[in-house]
């Protein structure tokens, strides 16, 4: 194809970080064109000084995960298991109170990333040096005039030879315009692949003391009949800082924060009683909300529906537009593994689209 094309990514989540990093490691530079005021996507770790790191995105993987471990490994990131406790909170009917149950081994258990899953996104970044990273700007069109493609932005207009949209299939259909048209069967599938998580509701309590696993070591709670319907210990890694986090339905995104934050404690007290009201501070996302991550469906969709449908693998446009994020990806497409493993294929198509440059992916 080309000598070293000038790359724009479309979306500065992981797997638009990976892309870029890959394509660097090969001497090609990419720009990356984000819409929101930080980079990650739906990887967004809050921190704050006397808190534990609380995860409002992606918090965990699998040793099946090989894309991901192996950039852990790469970049020298530690990972830590899960803690579960001897004990789970159980609650499977409205008639019974809350059950104590044992939980049983676990030989496949998850894992953390010591410091939160966002240093993963910044050590990345910090690996891209002087690649052009574009924050609050959100991409309108994508056309392509000849040998080229312009993007049209919030802001300026800009030019490439070749360019990798990461946005969760759904949403590049509904918000960003093509010229010409993509083909009616790939514009089909997006518009019914699920972006996974994007309806849920991530809640996080904050504390100075662990009471859930002082007295007894209690790791998770489910519960069939209340609003928080599962809740992790959230400690960090250091085990100096504690948090309980967890998932509420997506029913309550239209209720209000302090209805949601009510009704959470009067759970939580019902477990562990009083104690639960001295936390630090609760945090919450509600990922429907945001709309540079989900798009509402005209009907019913499952879980991960379409999720690495193999129509994304085709390059579109002779070989400059390639679609991209982790909902394309061959390998636990929808995860934090499916962004890096669809992130890595891209660049490795890129580069071998690309004359003169030797790929070491
Ligand atoms: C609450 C929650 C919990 C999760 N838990 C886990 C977990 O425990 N383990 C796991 O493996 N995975 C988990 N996931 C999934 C994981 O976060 C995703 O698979 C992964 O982060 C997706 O990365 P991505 O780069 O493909 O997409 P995204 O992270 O969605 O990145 C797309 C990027 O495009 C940007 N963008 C959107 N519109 C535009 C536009 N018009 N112009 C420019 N930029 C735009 C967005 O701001 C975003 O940064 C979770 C997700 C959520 C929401």
């Amino acid at each position: 194809m080309m000598k070293k094309p000038i790359v724009g990514i479309i979306g500065g989540g992981l797997s638009g970080l990976v892309t870029a990093y890959y394509l660097k490691k090969s001497g090609i530079n990419a720009s990356i064109l984000e819409a929101r005021n930080r980079l990650g996507g739906r990887v967004h770790t809050h921190y704050s000084e006397e808190e534990a790191p609380v995860e409002l995105g992606a918090t965990w993987l699998g040793k099946k995960h090989v894309h991901l471990i192996q950039l852990l490994e790469e970049l020298h990131l530690p990972i830590y298991e899960q803690f579960m406790g001897d004990l789970a909170i159980y609650e499977p009917i409205s008639t019974s109170p809350p059950q104590l149950v044992q939980m049983p081994y676990n030989p496949d258990p998850t894992y953390r990333i010591k410091g939160g899953t966002s240093v993963l996104i910044q050590e990345i970044k910090n690996a891209l040096d002087n690649t052009a990273i574009h924050l609050h700007t959100s991409v309108k069109s994508i056309n392509k005039r000849n040998e080229k493609i312009e993007v049209q932005t919030n802001g300026l207009m800009r030019t490439y030879d070749a360019v990798v949209v990461t946005l969760p299939p759904k949403l590049w259909m509904d918000t960003i315009s093509f010229t010409p048209a993509l083909p009616d069967p790939l514009v089909d599938i997006a518009q019914q692949t699920h972006t996974w998580m994007s309806e849920s509701i991530k809640v996080a309590l904050t504390y100075k003391k662990p009471f859930w696993k002082t007295t007894q070591s209690i790791g998770s709670i489910f519960s069939n009949t209340s609003l928080i319907s599962e809740m992790y210990d959230h400690s960090n890694f250091e085990e100096n800082a504690y948090a309980l986090k967890g998932f509420i339905g997506g029913g309550y995104a239209n209720t209000t924060l302090e209805e949601r934050k009510k009704r959470i404690l009067e759970q939580l007290s019902r477990y562990f009683g009083d104690q639960v009201h001295d936390y630090i501070n609760y945090h919450e996302a509600i990922w429907k909300h945001e709309q540079y991550t989900h798009s509402d469906y005209d009907g019913f969709i499952l879980p991960h529906q379409n999720n690495g449908h193999s129509i994304f693998k085709e390059v579109q446009w002779n070989g400059s537009l390639y679609i991209g994020g982790s909902e394309t990806a061959s390998a636990h497409p929808g995860y934090l593994d499916g962004a890096v493993e669809s992130g890595k294929s891209i660049a490795k198509k890129i580069i071998q689209n690309t004359q003169s440059v030797n790929s070491d992916i």
